[in-house]
């Protein structure tokens, strides 16, 4: 494994090359309408510092080049072509490498004093600008706050069930250390290869999984964010009846009131038992009408993802014009042959054409098929940049009762905005999450793009699509967060009175307003 691309996701060597990329040009073409060819990124540009590292922060600090350009901006579609162009403009102007939480305590006191913004840093995969030095109003510097040393498994309660890790373990990293206890935190983003613990805490991460345990909130049992006014440790008991919640503030926190510095995670064996099968429908209505009924009679099954015709195309997994559904279920502890069986039926009853279920480890063709796909995307992403196609998703989640019409709109809305900025492009959609109220839809969007004007053609569409969320009263985010590309509307979305008091609980735990700012938290 060679080293971590610069502008692209993942390592360099990963990148699609050779027939992967010829095939991929091959693919998008018709898109474009020509064969495109792939170009080269631009030499990063990175501006000299604008202070030097604080003397008392020296030991774990540094101003090299490559760190800095590593830590200027997240895996966002704008961040990718601006690195690609090789403009590292907002490159913060030192890197902090903490050991230890003293380290964090003295990295927090010191930028305080010394009117340096803070930008706390998992594994910058924030795809809505949360690591990025923008919207910082009046600081002498800014400091990336690294938390990828901080990263071991420190104990295991075997009987409860609770790992206490430091939260700069990435997906990776952390497995390999429950591995050996026989346990797993079965939290799998897609970007699980590089996130860390503490950007799914402060993001309020989704894992892959359609229903419960899934969401990084349902698997934290007591969190440790240290703030510059002091520690923020939460109870470490499965649920406290005392107040509002503690770790529910730390959740989504965003790194605007503290650096996460440790969690105790709820774990569990390995399962062992699995079933699974893929439906198609020849009617996108009717498969949503299927996830409704599998949701709402609380089978809870680990898969519950919904492709239209448009995504199975894309993502290989179905070239008929079916929508197909994959569902799987689970269990470290009985056999899930039944509520397989049952799902089923709900499938049948709404004119879905069930697969044979099958249980060998490979899972089913079409959701192998999606697997392969799902883990590939975050590279072909890349490398479609370097063909001039844009590509990005936005996902929110509403009511049962809302989808239809948001469907609709958003379709309608993003499609036209797709015609205006680039003069056609795709919109295909799948469903992530199923709750018994309402389903967590996700969108895709590729498109024509050309050298300069990516971001501008970007903006319209994302804009667009926001709008749309928006005016349908669906979430502008269910599992990115908000950051810096998501705050207008969050703010549009959220009482006045509930910003008001986030603003406090800032004021309280950073009266120096040096934490992430410009993120999250909108101004008065
Ligand atoms: C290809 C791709 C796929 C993705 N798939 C998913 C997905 O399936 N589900 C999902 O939920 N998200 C997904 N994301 C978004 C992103 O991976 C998540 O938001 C993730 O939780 C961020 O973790 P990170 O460690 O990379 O945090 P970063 O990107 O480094 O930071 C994100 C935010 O958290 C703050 N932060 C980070 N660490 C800390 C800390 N220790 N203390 C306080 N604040 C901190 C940062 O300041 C920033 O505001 C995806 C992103 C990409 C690029």
């Amino acid at each position: 494994m060679g080293r971590r691309s610069v502008w692209a996701w993942g390592y360099e060597d990963e990148l699609p090359s050779g027939p992967e990329l010829d095939e991929l040009a091959a693919r998008v073409e018709p898109l474009i309408g020509a064969r495109p060819s792939a170009r080269h990124p631009s030499p990063p540009r990175v501006p000299q510092p604008r202070c030097p590292v604080p003397g008392a922060l020296a030991d774990f600090a540094t101003q090299d080049e490559r760190e800095r350009a590593m830590h200027t901006y997240g895996k966002a579609w704008p961040d990718l072509v601006r690195a690609f162009a090789g403009d590292f403009s907002p490159a913060p102007d030192f890197v902090l490498l903490p050991r230890t939480e003293a380290d964090v305590a003295l990295a927090l006191s010191t930028c305080a004093d010394e009117r340096v913004a803070v930008i706390p840093f998992g594994g910058g995969t924030s795809v809505v600008g949360g690591v990025e030095a923008a919207g910082l109003g009046d600081f002498s510097g800014v400091a990336s706050l690294d938390l990828r040393r901080m990263d071991r498994l420190l104990e295991v309660d075997e009987v409860s069930m609770v790992a206490h890790v430091q939260a700069g373990a990435t997906g990776p990293r952390l497995e390999e250390q429950l591995h050996k206890h026989g346990l797993t935190l079965r939290h799998f983003p897609q970007s699980f290869e590089f996130s860390t613990v503490g950007g799914w805490i402060a993001t309020r991460a989704g894992g892959h999984f359609a229903t419960l345990y899934t969401h990084i909130d349902d698997l934290v049992h007591a969190v440790r964010m240290v703030t510059p006014t002091g520690p923020w440790q939460t109870p470490q008991v499965p649920s406290y009846g005392g107040g509002p919640s503690p770790t529910g503030l730390v959740l989504g926190s965003e790194g605007t009131l503290g650096v996460i510095t440790e969690a105790h995670l709820r774990v569990q064996p390995r399962p062992t038992f699995r079933a699974a099968s893929d439906v198609r429908f020849a009617r996108f209505a009717d498969a949503v009408a299927a996830c409704r009924a599998v949701a709402q009679a609380r089978l809870y099954p680990a898969n519950c993802r919904l492709l239209d015709a448009g995504e199975a195309l894309l993502n290989r997994v179905a070239d008929d014009g079916s929508c197909v559904l994959l569902l799987a279920f689970e269990s470290a502890d009985h056999p899930v042959d039944a509520p397989l069986a049952r799902a089923l039926e709900l499938c049948s009853a709404h004119s879905g054409d069930a697969r044979e279920p099958r249980r060998p480890e490979t899972g089913p063709e079409d959701a192998a098929a999606w697997r392969a796909s799902f883990l590939r995307a975050p590279y072909l992403q890349s490398a479609l940049l370097t063909l001039g196609v844009m590509a990005d998703t936005f996902e929110t989640c509403c009511r049962w009762s809302a989808f239809d019409r948001l469907y609709e709109r958003v379709s309608t809305e993003v499609g036209q905005a797709l015609k205006e900025a680039c003069g056609g492009g795709a919109l295909t959609c799948r469903l992530t999450h199923v709750y018994p109220d309402g389903p967590a839809p996700y969108f895709t969007f590729v498109a024509p793009t050309r050298p300069g004007e990516e971001l501008e053609r970007w903006s319209i569409v994302k804009s667009a699509a926001a709008e749309a969320l928006v005016a349908e009263g669906a979430a502008i985010t269910h599992h990115h967060a908000v950051g810096r590309t998501h705050r207008p509307y969050f703010a549009r979305q959220t009482s006045p009175t509930f910003l008001a008091a986030l603003r406090g609980a800032k004021q309280a735990v950073d009266p120096t307003g040096i934490l992430n700012p410009g993120a999250l938290i909108p101004p008065p």
